[in-house]
């Protein structure tokens, strides 16, 4: 259509004022699209949607069409007329394609029909071919090329004026930012459309319409896309708090509140990582009978209290692995007192808790150090043998193994200490 209107003109066209103005103003324009391609950088940090970078390479072939098109490319670079032909030709193509892509992913997922949302690549990749083909061969069927090649984009337009109405039926958000960006597009589309195929009427190209149309559509996709963004990332903070909660949840056991196996298993490296060196478990005395003389119920109340004087600070993470067996993980030169000092406040939190015990209810424990490489398998197995042994010479009692650092190996050790 540009070469259809093509006339020539003396030198100096160019340069009168009012060229000059308009040529400013385009330029100015073009200018507004580098926004986009800025906000698009930022926001694809964050999100990595394909949909970001087909803004992107819908804004650029919009950026690159204004350019051409308006004569600011005339004056910067002086490309000849066919140049200028086939470079608009293949723009225009790379444009629906890159904004048949943009729609695609840019509309939420659940929010398009899933054929539409198959035939809209197709159409990208119908439009990259014709506009290629116009873009190579534009003199093979030279009476009737022009409008065919008009006509052959007429499915790409139904396509998407068929997804963008599905997509506003279902109440996308998306969609309402395009619908409005796209306006004055899809007024040029049929403006277009209508004058090319058309015999009688005048093909034309509404190029002023365009302009701001291609304005139009990239700084209201922009705010759709910030739009989404905030949605996405407010999604994604929720999915993450729900995790967090989860995660919780599923570390804690509910009898005690204290946290439980798959906590110790999850934080077992990091606390290393942060000096925790020492391993005890704790196991009550004569529990059972417990439950079978006082009931379940008393039973529970005696964890419970079991699991308040077992309370974590700094140095010091209580867990319960199961029944009414508990592993402290301790750091610092006074681990075994630390530990120790637990252990024998449990007798008095349990008759202070549970008064109608009418006995004391004591715990033995076995104590172990490990070794920066060892994984919580290892010192929990030795932990266990030495329980097993202080269970053996009597209950009430700890055993323990400190053999990995000075200071701790000033404890006592492989000696009963009783309450
Ligand atoms: P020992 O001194 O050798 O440790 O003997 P014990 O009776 O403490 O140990 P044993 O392993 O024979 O018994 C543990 C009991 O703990 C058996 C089980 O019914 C009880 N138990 C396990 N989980 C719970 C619980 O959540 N609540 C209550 N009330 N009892 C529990
Ligand atoms: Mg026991
Ligand atoms: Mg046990």
């Amino acid at each position: 259509m540009t070469l259809e209107t093509a006339y020539i003109a003396p030198m100096d066209a160019g340069q009168s004022g009012a060229d000059a103005r308009t040529l400013l103003l385009l330029a100015a324009l073009a200018g507004t699209l580098a926004m986009p391609l800025i906000f698009n950088a930022a926001f694809y940090r964050v999100l990595r949607e394909p949909f970001v970078i087909w803004h992107s390479v819908l804004t650029l072939s919009l950026l690159a069409t204004i350019v051409v098109t308006s004569g600011v490319a005339v004056i910067l670079f002086d490309p000849g007329a066919m140049t200028l032909s086939w470079i608009t030709t293949l723009l225009f193509g790379t444009a629906v394609a890159a904004g048949a892509m943009f729609t695609c992913g840019f509309i939420e997922p659940e929010l398009m029909h899933p054929l539409l949302r198959r035939l809209l690549p197709l159409c990208a990749a119908w439009a990259v071919i014709l506009s290629g083909f116009h873009a190579a061969f534009p003199f093979l069927a030279r009476p009737v090329q022009s409008s065919v090649y008009t006509a052959a984009f007429a499915p790409v337009l139904a396509v998407f004026l068929i997804s963008q109405l599905d997509a506003l039926r279902r109440g996308s958000r998306a969609a309402k930012f395009q619908a409005i960006g796209y306006a004055p597009m899809i007024a040029v589309g049929l403006i277009r459309l209508v004058s090319g195929v058309v015999p009688w009427l005048p093909s034309t190209d509404a190029m002023l319409l365009f302009y701001i149309g291609c304005i139009a559509e990239v700084l209201f996709t922009t705010l759709g896309m910030a739009d989404r963004f905030l949605t996405i990332k407010r999604d994604r903070d929720r999915a993450r708090t729900e995790a967090a909660l989860l995660q919780r949840l599923s570390e804690t056991d509910p009898l005690t509140g204290l946290l439980n196996r798959r906590a110790i298993e999850r934080q077992f490296e990091q606390l290393r990582a942060e000096g925790f060196a020492s391993l005890a478990i704790i196991d009550l005395d004569h529990f059972k009978s417990i439950n079978d003389v006082n009931g379940h119920g008393v039973g529970d109340a005696v964890l419970k209290a079991t699991a308040g004087a077992l309370q974590s600070d700094r140095d010091l993470r209580a867990y319960r692995l199961g029944g009414e067996e508990f592993v402290l993980l301790l750091r610092g030169s006074d681990a075994a007192i630390a530990a120790e000092a637990r252990r024998q406040a449990i007798p008095l939190m349990v008759a202070s808790a549970v008064p109608s015990l009418g006995r004391p209810v004591t715990a033995s424990m076995g104590l172990t150090a490990f070794a920066e490489e060892e994984d919580f398998s290892e010192p929990y197995e030795r932990a266990d043998k030495l329980l097993y042994q202080a269970k053996s010479a009597g209950r009430d009692r700890t055993r323990s193994a400190m053999i990995h650092t000075a200071a701790q190996d000033a404890m006592p050790t492989g000696r009963a200490v009783a309450a």
